[in-house]
């Protein structure tokens, strides 16, 4: 007979798209440029974690929100973006993997994931990249045989039910009912 014992409330779990995007936003709160701050995971095609970063300076070098940013032709050059921290510190074969990216990646991280067959980008949380091949990074994943589309996630509703999930039996808030506010 089926347990009902767990159903008396909503734990749903989150979807993989939730979940990795989730996972992505809190990598995008290390980001060290207050211009954009963004994460991206990179998730093969068994949906395991392969790569993850956030935009950030060089090692060693100092934070656009310590020292201000690096401004050429109106864009803050100086941090390393997610996507290509993600690339660089990943472990595994991008071929046919999803990336998963907070705010609208340039055309250069586009080019970049396409060039290690990532087949999969997927954005949410949309960043004006207009004059720098906005909308070009369609054509070129459409060219790629990739699929590039904006994701919209709640992460209100998201973060909420991980949290009911985590107050929940077995959960590692249970018995302290932590609340988002
Ligand atoms: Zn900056
Ligand atoms: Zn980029």
């Amino acid at each position: 007979m089926e347990n009902k014992s767990n159903n008396s409330f909503e734990t749903k779990r989150p979807s993989w798209e939730e979940f990795w995007f989730t996972l992505a936003l809190f990598y995008s709160t290390r980001g060290t440029c207050d211009r954009l701050r963004a994460g991206c995971l990179l998730v093969d095609k068994n949906n395991r974690l392969i790569g993850a970063g956030y935009n950030g300076s060089l090692p060693g070098h100092p934070h656009c929100d310590d020292v201000g940013h690096l401004m050429v032709d109106g864009h803050c050059l100086r941090t390393l973006h997610s996507e290509v921290n993600a690339i660089l510190y990943s472990a595994g074969d991008l071929d046919g993997a999803t990336a998963y990216v907070i705010g609208t990646p340039c055309i250069d991280c586009v080019k970049k994931l396409l060039s290690k067959k990532v087949k999969k980008i997927l954005f949410t949380r949309d960043y004006d990249n207009k004059e720098k091949g906005g909308k070009q990074i369609f054509e070129l994943a459409n060219s790629s045989g990739a699929e590039l589309r904006r994701a919209d996630i709640d992460f209100a509703k998201v973060l909420k039910k991980k949290i009911s999930i985590l107050n929940g039996p077995g959960g590692a808030f249970n018995g302290q009912d932590i609340k988002l506010t």
